[in-house]
């Protein structure tokens, strides 16, 4: 069989202690075997862990690297969206496409392959941050798939314009799109639009949900309804949710499993919720991230994602997926081996599933996406923070990172 690259003695994340060798030929995976017998350039991996690239399942790609022009005083959501909605009359399309360019560069030498963008679409901003994320989304289809969600940030039903405007992204090519319900004057007719739109296009919907820690009601309830009344179960997902981080263990495993049973995803944001939420209290401060490990033991999709980056909604970010389950993990008090690897799970398979991403994974005829993480363990690649040392998309090579290296004396 003639393939153009072999990685030897790989570990996959669900393979145990068995090691194997990848045979990539044509872009795709050839072959997955012990001890492949042909003649190619062969990368030694010496047991390291090799995974399908990193899945980003909600970034803001169009308001990311704005802190030099704008920040959140206070430190809450309010004043986030209020900054962020005034300085976005400023972008053009080239100034979103430069600062977009730079973070989507840093998703990718951290090792994302699969990256789902929200981009606000509104009077404000008219179509120019879709255009200018749609162009990038073109010229960096060597490194990554990139699947652009059109959302309206500030509200449907209370700004004008703004329908017509997703509308438009939407014959433009959007690949889904998204609501914001707690911004609308009408929730309730807000989540009813974007259900109808995504009907009309035939696009999976990912919502900005339930962002606060008052769980004595959920937009969730409705967005559930209506995900049943439209059979568009396995097509939604949910993002924020952090009123699940405010319910008790019996109310969180209802809720779980209507989840799970009517088919919607939950994104947790970590940064983003750990930044903004319980900015009411001075002391005992509620970590306000949803309890996604306990959601997944009742059979709900989770991922763990970026959201924001340098902006007022998160003034940090390196787009480390890694790090991202690292610092779920230590939030949440993980520490068993099986809820670390499940931690990575939610930075890997499980948003492959919630972007219904139906080719991702190790395995013969699928993209040759894939990255060798410095680490021979699942569950301590979470734990240690391990970098990718290099990644390939479509069995070309799509970045190295070099690993530290000491220097002694003598
Ligand atoms: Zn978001």
């Amino acid at each position: 069989m003639p393939l153009d690259l072999i990685l030897r003695q790989a570990r996959l994340a669900d393979g145990g202690q068995a090691l194997c060798d990848i045979g990539v030929a044509g872009g795709r995976i050839a072959a997955i075997a012990e001890g492949i017998a042909a003649e190619a350039p062969e990368i030694a991996l010496d047991g390291r862990l090799v995974l399908p690239g990193f899945v980003e399942t909600h970034i803001h790609l169009d308001k990311s690297c704005i802190l030099d022009r704008v920040r959140n005083e206070k430190g809450t959501l309010d004043e986030a969206i209020a900054a962020v909605a005034a300085a976005k009359r400023g972008f053009t399309e080239a100034d979103v496409y430069a600062r977009a360019q730079r973070t989507l560069e840093q998703a990718i030498v951290n090792g994302t392959t699969r990256m789902r963008t929200h981009v606000e679409v509104d009077p404000r901003i008219g179509l120019k941050g879709f255009e200018a994320v749609r162009a990038l989304a073109r010229d960096y289809d060597w490194a990554i798939d990139l699947q652009i969600c059109a959302f309206p940030q500030e509200g449907l039903t209370n700004d004008p314009g703004t329908e017509d405007l997703l509308i438009e992204a939407c014959e433009r090519g959007a690949h889904l799109i998204g609501g914001c319900p707690y911004t609308d004057t009408d929730p309730m007719t807000h989540i009813a639009r974007i259900f109808a739109l995504a009907r009309r296009f035939d696009l999976d919907i990912d919502f900005h949900l339930d962002f606060d820690l008052d769980p004595s009601w959920m937009h969730l309830d409705e967005v559930c309804r209506q995900t049943s009344a439209h059979r568009w179960g396995g097509r939604v997902a949910v993002g924020h949710v952090t009123k699940l981080s405010a319910v008790d263990r019996s109310r969180l495993a209802e809720i779980g499993r209507r989840l799970a049973d009517t088919g919607v995803a939950v994104t947790v944001l970590p940064a983003t919720d750990l930044f903004l939420m319980g900015r009411g209290d001075e002391h005992h401060v509620p970590r306000g991230v949803a309890p996604a490990h306990r959601l997944i033991d009742h059979g709900v999709t989770c991922s763990l994602a970026t959201n924001n980056v340098l902006n007022p909604f998160t003034p940090f970010g390196d787009c480390s997926l890694v790090r991202m389950a690292n610092l779920y993990a230590n939030v949440a008090q993980i520490g068993s081996p099986r809820e670390l690897a499940a931690c990575l799970a939610m930075i890997t398979t499980l948003p492959a599933r919630l972007i219904n991403a139906r080719d991702y994974g190790v395995a013969v005829g699928h993209p040759a996406d894939l990255i060798v993480l410095d680490s021979r363990d699942p569950a301590m690649a979470v734990a240690e923070l391990a970098q990718p040392l290099f990644g390939l998309k479509r069995g070309r090579r799509s970045f190295t990172r070099e690993p530290a290296v000491i220097h002694r004396p003598g």
